[in-house]
């Protein structure tokens, strides 16, 4: 269904209300959270606009929303300008590496399209007179020094470390969306996203979650970083998209925190990883990357005062889906298979 088209929709008096369906672009459609916010859209009744280049993405986070109506997918890089033809309400610009490990392999397109790419979906929005969310990150807080983190910290950033490429592109990001907010009226929200974790992240997209599970159903050595010490906060996916859900549709346009505020080692994560999938798998310690934080869990205050949003979903429950959907993988039922036999 296109936007001009409409949909009947009964008021309380029980007068029918003619109302126009929305229309949303979501950039980094294929990608982890992408897709699963296309999927939110949808089930919202809203048509819905995919876009990737499928760099980090895949066709597979989206293949079962292509027989509908009303989703489309453009196969397209944000960096080059971008043309939507027809009206635009909504635009969510989620592409971007976003794995220390892909960012580091791609530092250039990472660096391009938090800045080239935000740029042009601003002009987009502005020609489309559409709002605007932008999927802002932890990392502009850098190694923070305030813990825990609030939107008032401006961050611990080394702008020429390996991970200054996606957080300095973020930081960017945020401030030319200031800027066209203050300067052109645009209507923008800005998502801080914490670590986020849920079925379709990449199994071999390098973070924490995926590789830890992997080495656990493979018995392999679970490769904990450094001392194991510093500590990230997991939230889980469906919370998060819909913490975005109300950001977009709240008149918050200062940037909030999106995150679960509960706080564990990366080696009690793993930890807890084996104890979960049952696996013999023995922890190991590597040396810890440049620049790793040491700490990091968002202060969700605002979100929960702006938003009355906080996260629902325990760490236990989320890691329990996950696992399931990592278990249904190809790799890893072949490889049960292989044992059964
Ligand atoms: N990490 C680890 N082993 C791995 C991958 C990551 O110990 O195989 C550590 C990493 O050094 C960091 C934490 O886990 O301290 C979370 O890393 P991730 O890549 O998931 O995301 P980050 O929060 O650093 O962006």
């Amino acid at each position: 269904m296109k936007k001009s088209e409409h949909r009947r929709i009964t008021v309380q008096r029980g007068e029918p209300e003619i109302q126009p369906v929305k229309r949303a672009l979501v950039t980094g459609s294929a990608g982890f959270i992408g897709s699963h916010l296309c999927d939110r859209f949808i089930k919202e009744g809203y048509n819905v606009v995919g876009m990737d280049n499928l760099l980090t993405g895949t066709l597979k986070n989206i293949e079962h929303l292509f027989p509908l109506k009303n989703f489309e997918f453009f196969f397209h890089d944000v960096s080059k300008f971008v043309h939507v033809p027809g009206d635009l309400d909504f635009i969510l610009h989620f592409a971007s590496p976003a794995s220390p490990a892909d960012y580091l392999r791609m530092p250039i397109q990472t660096l391009k399209v938090g800045s080239l790419g935000t740029h042009n979906l601003l002009g987009l929005a502005k020609a489309k007179n559409a709002r605007i969310l932008m999927a802002s990150t932890s990392e502009v807080y850098g190694d923070p020094l305030v813990h825990p983190q609030h939107e008032e910290y401006w961050g611990h950033v080394n702008p020429v470390g390996p991970r200054g490429v996606y957080d300095e592109a973020k930081r960017f990001q945020e401030a030319i969306t200031m800027a066209y907010h203050n300067y052109h009226g645009l209507d923008t929200r800005i998502a801080r996203i914490f670590n986020t974790f849920g079925p379709r992240m990449r199994i071999d997209d390098g973070r924490a979650l995926p590789a830890f599970i992997s080495q656990a159903l493979k018995g392999d050595d679970i490769t904990v970083f450094g001392s194991g010490s510093q500590t990230r906060s997991f939230c889980y996916v469906d919370d998060l998209v819909e913490g975005i859900f109300r950001l977009l549709h709240s008149d918050c346009y200062l940037p909030v925190n999106l995150g679960n505020p509960e706080e564990i080692s990366i080696k009690q994560f793993a930890e807890e990883i084996v104890s979960l999938t049952g696996s013999e798998s023995r922890i190991v310690f590597k040396p810890l990357p440049e620049d790793d934080p040491k700490q990091r869990q968002p202060d969700v205050s605002r979100a929960k005062q702006k938003l009355g949003w906080q996260p629902v979903i325990s760490r236990q429950e989320g890691l329990k889906r996950t696992l399931e959907y990592f278990r249904s993988l190809p790799v890893f039922l072949k490889q049960k298979e292989t044992q059964i036999n």
